[in-house]
């Protein structure tokens, strides 16, 4: 049979400055390129393995563990397929089906989904709303006082450290203590900030925590971090009954190649970025203001930014999308034309973006387009 023409090319989302959150944190240094190349092939980290995955010598995974373990402070650590599979390991060793876990509102879809298949109930901790949309560490304490109140019990506290709609960067100290005095096993999901922004594990009485290499940790993925500590270790990292050195909840072995290669060749880097996550802030915060100088632009969440995922409502370019011969694909192309992608087409009344990783000088360059593209359509908006 013949194969039909998929496209392989990325050329346009390559060459140009691509501000979807989603990826801008996985973006690999040039040290990474070449561990993806060099470990192109299937089963390509398992030439030395003697039977387990997290011991491997060559390349040492082992050793990086270790230093992922240190990274993050939790004394055990472990890759999976991403922050997801992650969630739903720990989910699986901790929980048992009907149980209750307490999640926060502005959870992630693959939270409800990893809870769903454990056959979790979810109790949500709402956010505080429009246009903030805050999760208060206080209302995680009504909710489980209230549960507790009902004689329900709750089998794990689950924390969406910075969420993937608002940008929204919660306490997780405050949480965890919570979570802590309660006697309740607490969960971090660090999808987008390990990579990112400095995890104490440890500091913040986390008990589990998922990271996302694709998307916050420089890796092509697919591939995730987690971390347990000790007290867990004998549940979450539990061995077969039949195949003694197997870890259960790993299903033996996770990433066999290519992902987990680029991940540590790019330890060395995140470990360097992380330590930069103020100037990355600052960043945000010009752009952010740069963009609400614009007509009708304003940032939602939490405000002032600790996060570089920003979204912006922004019904001036909305209502330029009605008069618009391109209607509302005007926005995507004008950003293509000045070589910006990453908005979605056709998306006019809110979108979400990230300037992560750019030089002060193209953040400057984003904020002049978009000023430039409402001041060429002005006539257009009601
Ligand atoms: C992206 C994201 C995930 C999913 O991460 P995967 O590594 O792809 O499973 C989970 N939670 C949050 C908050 C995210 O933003």
């Amino acid at each position: 049979m013949k194969c039909q023409d998929y496209s392989l090319s990325r050329k346009t989302e390559r060459d140009n400055l691509n501000l979807n959150p989603l990826q801008r944190g996985g973006v690999l240094p040039p040290e990474s390129r070449e561990a993806l190349y060099e470990f192109s092939d299937g089963y390509s980290v398992c030439d030395y393995c003697s039977g387990r995955l997290d011991e491997i010598p060559r390349p040492s995974i082992h050793g990086f563990l270790e230093d992922m373990a240190d990274f993050i402070k939790v004394d055990h650590a472990r890759t999976v397929h991403g922050a997801r599979e992650g969630k739903f390991a720990v989910m699986h060793a901790v929980c048992r089906p009907g149980d209750t876990i307490v999640v926060d509102g502005n959870a992630h879809y693959t939270s409800h989904l990893a809870a769903e298949r454990n056959g979790l109930n979810i109790v949500e901790v709402p956010s505080s709303g429009e246009p903030e949309y805050r999760i208060d560490p206080v209302a995680y304490q009504e909710v489980l006082d209230n549960l507790y109140d009902r004689g329900e019990e709750v089998s794990l506290v689950l924390l969406t450290h910075v969420d993937g709609d608002y940008g929204n960067l919660t306490d997780a100290q405050a949480v965890g203590k919570i979570a802590h005095d309660a006697g309740i096993p607490f969960l971090l999901n660090c999808a987008y900030s390990m990579g990112r922004m400095p995890i104490d594990a440890k500091g913040w009485n986390v008990d589990f925590v998922v990271g996302s290499g694709h998307k916050s940790m420089a890796a092509s993925g697919p591939i995730g971090v987690l971390g347990v500590q000790e007290e867990w270790a004998d549940m979450v990292l539990k061995r077969s009954d039949r195949h003694h050195v197997k870890e259960l909840e790993m299903l033996g072995c996770t990433s066999r190649g290519a992902p987990v290669a680029t991940l540590m060749a790019s330890l060395p880097h995140i470990i360097d970025r992380v330590s930069k996550w103020d100037f990355e802030i600052e960043k945000t915060l010009y752009f952010v203001s740069e963009m609400e100088k614009i007509s009708g632009v304003r940032q939602i969440g939490v405000r002032p930014k600790e996060h570089d995922l920003v979204r912006f409502e922004t019904p001036f370019f909305h209502s330029i999308a009605d008069k618009h011969p391109r209607k509302g694909f005007y926005l995507y192309e004008e950003l293509k034309r000045r070589n910006i992608v990453g908005i979605k087409r056709g998306q006019t009344q809110w979108f979400k973006c990230s300037v992560y990783g750019f030089s002060q000088e193209q953040v400057h360059y984003i904020a002049h387009s978009f000023a430039e593209i409402a001041s060429k359509f002005k006539d257009m908006a009601d």
